[in-house]
């Protein structure tokens, strides 16, 4: 396989190219269904819900990515996710990171029960506390690392270790890394997921999940699923999230060099309190961090004094989208505790460090001394609050 940032610009672009026409970008078949030569001799495509040659492309690139065996494109990094879940049945218990993603968190305490299907909620940086929460059903493990909003980190391959002895799967949601800094099939994860809405397609533009199985018998599930289930990604944005893929490599990369150069900035600055980047010596895991990741990745959080100070903070800062979602090339600012983590409990959110005056900053594709700038007068005047 060629290096990573040329399996991005020219990964999906070869299955175009199967069709020996030699255009450059893959075409878009806006086809529902597809004619058959014979009654007894069908073609590769027959019904775009089981399967589009523009999404095919799409999911053998990102298969390819994340050195798996399978790729399959859905309508949300949602989608994604439940898409996986559904491969369990009833009687199943899951053991899931307890800082997880906003919809995930709702999707196992909500719909999932309904089904039978059990969890328990655990700190995944600590694997004594991994352990602890096993019960006999247990039969997945869901990491998302780094998690979101205070980058807490996972040890891939402990969990996989407990996964192994007890013989339950492993899900690892990489939304935050992407394939460009973390591999974990690679660390023995049994499936990756990624909200294909945030760097992957990099431009707040569509919505769009994916996942990697690791081998033929999951494979084999998720396709059922995806095809029962019914909500794969259409075939105009699959085309969109192919051509932004194409840049996701230099984007990530840019945005996370300056990531670090800002959360330096905001280590050294007197009026925050903390910063979380796992690119920092200092954040807990980093060393764990380093072992499994080749980058400290484009997203920080940080605290201020107060919710009046972070909102001052907030009104003064000029460049920054204020808004829920990261990963985009314009960058954005968010209050966790009133957007990605509002259904949550004061208390459990205060346990999970979404103190009233933390915010999260997803670093875009702006010019560093600008956004430094930025975050220089936007302090000040928060600090004269
Ligand atoms: C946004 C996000 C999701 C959900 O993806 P959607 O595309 O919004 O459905 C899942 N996991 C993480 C880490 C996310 O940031």
């Amino acid at each position: 396989m060629s290096r990573i940032e040329t399996a991005f610009v020219h990964g999906a672009v070869r299955e175009g190219y199967a069709d020996k026409k030699g255009a450059v970008n893959v075409p878009m078949y806006l086809s529902s269904t597809f004619h058959q030569e014979s009654m007894d001799e069908f073609g590769e495509y027959d019904y775009a819900r089981s399967g589009n040659p523009t999404r095919a492309a799409l999911e053998k690139a990102i298969a390819e990515l994340e050195g798996g065996h399978r790729g399959f494109a859905f309508a949300t990094g949602m989608a994604a996710v439940s898409a996986c879940f559904m491969t369990l049945s009833k009687g199943d218990h899951i053991v899931i990171t307890e800082d997880v993603y906003g919809g995930t968190y709702r999707f196992v305490t909500k719909v999932l029960p309904r089904f039978g299907i059990t969890h328990t909620f655990a700190d995944f940086t600590d694997l004594d506390a991994v352990r602890a929460a096993v019960t006999s059903e247990t039969k997945l493990l869901y990491m998302e690392t780094p998690s979101n909003p205070t980058l807490g980190i996972t040890d891939i391959e402990g969990i996989v270790a407990i996964a192994a002895e007890i013989g339950a799967l492993t899900f690892l949601d990489n939304t935050f890394m992407t394939p460009i800094h973390q591999r974990p099939i690679e660390l023995g994860v049994d499936a990756v997921i990624h909200s294909a809405t945030k760097f992957l397609s990099g431009h707040s533009d569509i919505v769009a999940g994916l996942v990697v199985t690791k081998d033929a018998e999951l494979s084999d599930q998720v396709y059922f699923i995806q095809n029962s289930f019914g909500s794969c990604l259409g075939v105009q944005d699959s085309y969109t999230l192919i051509q932004n893929m194409k840049t996701t490599a230099v984007r990530f990369n840019e945005s996370a060099r300056v990531a670090s150069v800002l959360a330096a900035f905001l280590d050294n600055h007197p009026l925050v309190e903390k910063v979380y980047y796992p690119g920092l010596a200092s954040h807990p895991g980093a060393h764990i961090h380093e072992k499994q990741s080749t980058s400290g990745g484009a997203v920080l959080s940080f605290t201020l004094p107060s919710y009046e100070v972070a909102k001052a903070f907030v009104e003064a800062m000029q460049i920054p989208v204020f808004a829920v979602s990261l990963g985009g090339v314009e960058s954005i600012l968010s209050y966790p505790a009133k957007m990605s983590h509002a259904a949550m409990e004061p208390e459990e959110r205060l346990k999970r460090g979404i103190t009233d005056g933390l915010l999260r900053f997803s670093v875009g594709l702006e010019n560093e001394f600008d956004l430094i700038e930025d975050f220089t007068q936007a302090l000040e005047k928060a600090s004269k609050l």
